[in-house]
């Protein structure tokens, strides 16, 4: 891999190159970012779209590479965020459409792509306010399920997602996706099972863990009375016995019909807003 994405810390002379050629070593370093490991290796990830890299650059985020298409080339917010990439380092990319779709994987790429620096909080360092809520996923497994909870934790005003175990990469193509910007917004910790338990006991926060098997309409819980930490379980096997009887509170969505369960995003989104449900209104935005 080249020298440049290998060395997170490195900073680099601002620069701009022409590229058409598939076999680029810097468009291989960039393709290689589809690979977790690659990503891990240089503590980077890719992000798709205009809009999104724009803010994400306003957010702070550091920007290592832009990438975009000739035909963007001389559109002001383009060339804006190619100046802010330079003047931050960085190296600005104008490729054909052809690189770009073998770097998105995509027959229609975006215009634009980034490759920006991952961001992880420290779980250790996180203290808990009136108010706040968390959303703690038990070994989520399914990156589209990662991205959508989220975007939708961004929505309801959560403060953070703690991805508890062995999860799938937040930093992936498809969950970056499927956030739709909201990884720019929501910051991500990681734990071990024990980690978390650890953490959410000295926390001062309740944990409402969900369960299949939880005897308490979910509807019925007091989600004001401090802190909530929104345990969600694994997509095949549910909460394990070791987080599920740390649990304050083990809450159940009451279902009709044939299905089993709900999809693990789509049952993090029915508890989230119901978490949130003081804090959201129509005039709040
Ligand atoms: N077979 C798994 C089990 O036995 O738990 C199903 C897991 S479900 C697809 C994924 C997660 O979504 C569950 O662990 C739970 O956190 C949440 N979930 C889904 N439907 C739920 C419901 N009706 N009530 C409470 N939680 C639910």
């Amino acid at each position: 891999m080249n020298d440049e994405f290998r060395r997170p810390g490195a900073r680099r002379v601002g620069q701009v190159k022409e590229v058409t050629s598939l076999s680029n070593p810097i468009v291989k370093d960039i393709k290689s970012l589809t690979n977790k490991k690659d990503r891990e290796d240089t503590g980077t990830f890719l992000a798709e779209g205009l809009k999104l890299i724009i803010d994400a650059v306003e957010l702070g985020w550091e920007i290592r590479t832009l990438v975009y298409a000739k035909a963007a080339k001389g559109k002001p917010l383009v060339e804006q965020v190619a100046a802010k990439t330079v003047a931050r380092g960085g190296l600005v990319l104008e490729v054909s459409e052809k690189v770009l779709s073998s770097i998105t994987r995509r027959d229609n790429p975006q215009m634009v792509v980034g490759v920006f620096e991952q961001q992880w909080k420290r779980l250790d360092q996180l203290t808990l306010e009136k108010g706040q809520t968390f959303v703690a996923l038990d070994r989520v497994r399914d990156p589209g399920n990662l991205g959508t909870i989220i975007r939708t934790a961004d929505a309801a005003g959560a403060s953070g997602v703690i991805l508890v175990g062995d999860c799938t990469d937040p930093f992936s193509l498809e969950t970056v996706r499927a956030t739709m910007g909201s990884v720019f917004a929501m910051p991500v910790y990681r734990a071990s099972a024990e980690e978390f338990l650890g953490w959410a006991k000295r926390s001062g926060g309740q944990i409402v863990a969900t369960h299949l098997a939880g005897a308490v309409d979910y509807r019925t819980i007091d989600y004001d009375r401090k802190p909530t930490i929104l345990l969600m379980g694994n997509e095949q096997s549910g909460l394990p016995e070791q987080l599920a009887s740390a649990a304050d509170r083990l809450a159940r969505i009451p279902q009709a019909g044939r299905a089993d369960s709900l999809n693990l995003a789509v049952a993090t989104a029915v508890m989230l807003f119901e978490v949130r449900r003081t804090h959201l209104s129509l005039e709040a935005k």
